[in-house]
């Protein structure tokens, strides 16, 4: 989701990542195969893990893939946008979550054996500055380090901020060719080397909650639902691509689809955070699912916003209510016809390394998913 909240950012850096315990990319068994698992809370821990920068969705996308019910007739298209469908007739509900994350790609290998990148959705490059980085290549992962500047050191100097351009990742190699043999190319993804930091009281803090959240919860909502319950109406669970940049798998699928109301399943930007101004889009974390009533691209309508809290009560999930900035996938699909009704979880520093999320939030986001596409009529 785009997002121009630049204020609160650079101050999340110079408090940001010291203290708390964290785990990294747990290695897995030879030919160890996870049972998957109906968690949405443990699905994510996995998703958030895996690349999928805009335009680079294919590990995510073979994630989701793989985990869903064996006899589910999946379709997936060139874009990788993957989705199926149960139950037929009207009305047409879907369900939809992007795949991908704001992130880098290489655009030069210099003589040095460096690389100049370019940004891939809405962020902020500052907070590279002096980080880990992978480079996601076709002879597999390859670290580096994102060079400072020069002067990063005078702190009185307060330097203009780090733009793209002065983006510089060091491989520990010294010329062009080292950086090629190493397998790297241009045009591959880049990501911040990524770990989830596990805050107190079930709440974790990491890279791409925007919106593997959101993945997590369709893909585990979707593992609880038979599709026989399914009658009187079609539901459809997708997992689109290139959201970040631009909503253009979303925009793809709209055309393919005939939705009749569209629920995307994405991040609401709440400012239950230490340094925000509460006046505005306060949620607070650990209180529950969120229906996104007003954004930057949509309106539900209060009918249609009445029904998921109806939905909600009978099955008493807790249910947050609340308007933000920022754009959704569901409102490429209202010109085609359809209603558009967000759903979230509150999350926190959104766009950055260490966006927040509540365990609760999550799975009762995925019972709220369950819970209208069984009610809904
Ligand atoms: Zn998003």
């Amino acid at each position: 989701m785009k997002i121009k909240f630049g204020f609160f950012i650079s101050l999340i850096l110079a408090v940001g990542l010291v203290a708390a315990p964290f785990s990294c990319q747990a290695p897995k068994e030879e030919g160890e195969e996870k049972a998957p698992s109906d968690s949405a809370w443990e699905l994510l821990q996995e998703l958030v893990l895996i690349p999928g920068v805009s335009t680079h969705e294919e590990e995510v996308v073979d994630f989701i893939q793989a985990r869903l019910p064996s006899e589910t007739k999946v379709q997936r298209d060139e874009m990788d946008n993957l989705w199926f469908s149960v139950g037929k007739g009207s009305p047409h509900l879907v369900f939809v979550a992007h795949t991908d994350e704001t992130g880098l790609e290489v655009k030069e290998i210099t003589s040095q054996g460096t690389l100049k990148v370019k940004g891939r959705g809405g962020f902020f490059p500052q907070m590279y500055e002096g980080y880990p980085v992978v480079v996601y290549t076709k002879n597999g992962e390859v670290e580096g380090v994102m060079a400072p500047r020069s002067h990063y050191h005078q702190r009185n100097s307060s330097p203009p901020s780090f733009q793209w351009e002065d983006m510089e990742i060091d491989l520990g190699v010294e010329n062009e060719h080292k950086a090629r043999a190493l397998g790297v190319g241009v045009g591959d993804p880049v990501t911040i080397k990524k770990k989830i930091v596990h805050l107190q009281s079930d709440l974790i803090a990491t890279r791409a909650v925007d919106d593997r959240a959101g993945c997590a919860a369709i893909l585990a909502a979707a593992r609880r639902i038979d599709g026989d319950e399914i009658e009187g109406k079609k539901v459809t669970f997708l997992w689109d691509v290139q959201e970040e940049i631009g909503l253009y798998g979303a925009r793809h699928m709209a055309q393919k689809l005939d939705a009749d109301f569209v629920f995307p399943v994405d991040t609401f930007v709440s400012s239950d955070a230490p340094l925000d101004n509460k006046r505005f889009a306060y949620l607070p974390l650990g209180k529950g699912a969120v229906l996104r009533g007003i954004d930057s691209s949509n309106i539900a309508p209060q009918r249609w916003r009445q029904k998921v809290i109806e939905i909600a009560e009978a099955h008493h999930i807790p249910l947050q209510r609340g308007n933000t900035r920022g754009g959704n996938d569901g409102s490429v699909f209202v010109p085609q016809g359809a209603v558009d009704i967000p759903l979230s979880w509150p999350g926190v520093y959104s766009h950055t390394f260490i966006e927040k999320i509540h365990r609760q939030d999550l799975e009762n986001l995925t019972r709220l998913i369950v819970a209208l596409a069984k009610d809904w009529e």
